[in-house]
């Protein structure tokens, strides 16, 4: 019997691992990865699940019992440290060996943590990627709920994460060093939109700062900025972005620069190995460039190509990026990449609900829709179907969705 073996068992994995079954492999099938929860979803974690203290509970991707029903062998805790492609064996850190006829790398990413002057490991600063991570954050905050948080980095995780302390009680800054939150994801419309929607809960924005040095004071932390500024602290998270697990890949002597490189099918250059998720550096038909996507989309998506194309079938990545984000009581829906985008509509039904059209040379590339999860349906639906919209009419409250064609 052949044996297919799984590095990484979070979104990516898992959904491969279900889907590979699905699609017919009859041969053994192992899921190995160095977190010991049982494989959790992951986006609650800065939002729902911090700020449920008392009752939190992690939202399980797939109920323990399914996978032994499936016969896929889960193998947690354990970390992998090596791949042996010649004799095709990967090495474990308890010092087994585990032979594959097909490997597939779901690593993902770890949050990174850049070099600041000052900053000690006994200091109460985090960073937020996995279930342990939220722990150590609702430990330091215990019953001190009033305590001052300071958020480094106004990304998706930052903002998030923002709310969610906010929500708590604690009394939040964020430190953004662009000038502007969501600079590297969203247009600046959306941006001002979320600044404008945090302060207006209580949250510090604070734009435009670079963190230089941490250093401790009588009562906790003090962050210093390059021009100067001292923000005081009792807790530190990091949310500045993070850095793809590619050393396994590497090691292995795989193309890494970027993301591990993958085809449309997921497969690295070695014909036995694949990848998928975050890890991955692939290239999007849609939008004609590689992308290196974070999301639970493209780990989904490009689970289910790696397993019917390791099933033989011929089947090629070619999904339009989607992505959400909870903050407050504001749900963000985003579909496509507005990258390049030459001309943006405003759809507006109220001060809380709209939606922003991206488009380049006439063509539609991506909608964000907020509390709008109709613009979110029907922007998703023109997008996949090319068809040419008429601008002013994506922007007329008096035509409805069905009616933007030219
Ligand atoms: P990961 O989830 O990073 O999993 C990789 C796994 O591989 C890890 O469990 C790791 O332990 C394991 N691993 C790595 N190396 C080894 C090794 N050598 N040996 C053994 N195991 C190893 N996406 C959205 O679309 N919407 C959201 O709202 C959203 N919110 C998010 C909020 C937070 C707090 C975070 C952290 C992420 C969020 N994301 C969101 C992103 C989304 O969670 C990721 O895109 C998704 O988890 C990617 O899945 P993955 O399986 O590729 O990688």
């Amino acid at each position: 019997k052949l044996t297919c073996v799984v590095v990484g068992a979070s979104h990516a994995g898992v959904n491969f691992a279900f889907a590979l079954r699905k699609e017919g492999w009859q041969g053994q099938l192992i899921l190995i990865d160095a977190d010991p929860d049982l494989p959790y979803h992951r986006p609650p974690l800065s939002k729902t699940y911090l700020s449920q203290m008392e009752e939190s509970s992690l939202s399980y991707l797939k109920a323990e019992e399914t996978y032994a029903r499936e016969n896929i062998q889960l193998n947690l805790g354990r970390r992998v440290l090596s791949i042996d492609r010649e004799a095709r064996t990967i090495q474990l850190d308890d010092g087994t060996e585990q032979a594959y006829d097909k490997l597939v790398l779901a690593t993902g990413a770890s949050a990174w943590v850049p070099e600041v002057a000052g900053l000690e490991a006994d200091m109460p600063v985090f960073s937020l990627r996995n279930a342990g991570d939220v722990r150590r954050i609702q430990v330091q905050i215990g019953k001190k709920t009033d305590q001052r948080a300071v958020i480094v980095g106004g990304g998706f995780i930052g903002l998030e994460l923002a709310a969610s302390l906010q929500n708590m009680g604690l009394r939040v800054t964020v430190l953004e060093r662009e000038e502007r939150v969501l600079s590297r994801v969203t247009a600046p419309d959306l941006s001002h939109y979320f600044q404008k929607l945090h302060q207006s809960n209580g949250v510090e924005i604070l734009l435009n700062q670079e963190l230089t040095r941490i250093q401790k004071t009588e009562t906790g932390l003090l962050l210093k900025t390059k021009d100067g500024r001292g923000v005081e602290a009792d807790l530190v998270v990091f949310g500045v972005g993070i850095r793809v697990n590619a050393q396994l890949a590497q090691q292995a002597g795989l193309d890494v620069s970027g993301g591990i490189a993958v085809d449309t099918s997921c497969r690295t250059e070695d014909d036995d190995i694949y990848a998928i998720g975050d890890c991955t550096l692939h290239f999007n038909r849609h939008y004609q460039r590689y992308l290196r996507l974070e999301s639970v989309q493209n780990a989904v998506d490009q689970a289910k190509v790696a397993a019917a194309a390791i099933l033989g079938k011929d089947v090629a990545y070619d999904a339009i990026p989607w992505f959400w984000s909870d903050q407050y009581d504001v749900k963000l829906q985003m579909v496509g990449l507005s990258q390049g985008f030459d001309r943006c509509v405003l759809r507006s039904e109220a001060e809380h609900s709209f939606s922003l059209w991206y488009f380049k040379a006439g063509q539609l590339l991506a909608v964000d829709a907020v509390n709008a999860a109709k613009a979110y349906v029907w922007g998703t639906k023109y997008l996949k179907s090319q068809a040419p919209l008429d601008p002013v009419k994506v922007g007329d409250l008096a035509v409805d969705y069905n009616s933007f064609l030219l």
